[in-house]
C-alpha cells in the first residue's frame, strides 16, 4: 500500500494512500476524503469500447 504524506490535491494537507478494490487502483485522502481512481475508472465493457474506438480513430488519423 502507498503512502503520500501531505499530497492531496484537494485540501493540500491531506495524506493521501494508495490502495486498490474491485474497480482498480486508487487513491484516498484521509482527511477529506478525496478519491481519485486515475485513468482506471473503467468497467470492463467502457474499457473494450474505449479500445475499439482507439483503434477506430486511430486508423483514420494513419489514412490521411
Ligand atoms: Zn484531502
Amino acid at each position: 500500500m502507498m503512502y503520500k504524506i501531505k499530497s492531496c490535491p484537494r485540501c493540500q494537507v491531506g495524506d493521501v494512500f494508495g490502495s486498490s478494490d474491485e474497480y482498480g487502483a486508487y487513491e484516498q485522502c484521509f482527511q477529506c476524503g478525496w478519491v481519485n481512481y486515475g485513468d482506471k475508472v473503467l468497467s470492463q465493457k467502457e474499457a473494450e469500447a474505449e479500445k475499439l474506438e482507439a483503434v477506430g480513430s486511430k486508423d483514420r488519423r494513419g489514412r490521411r
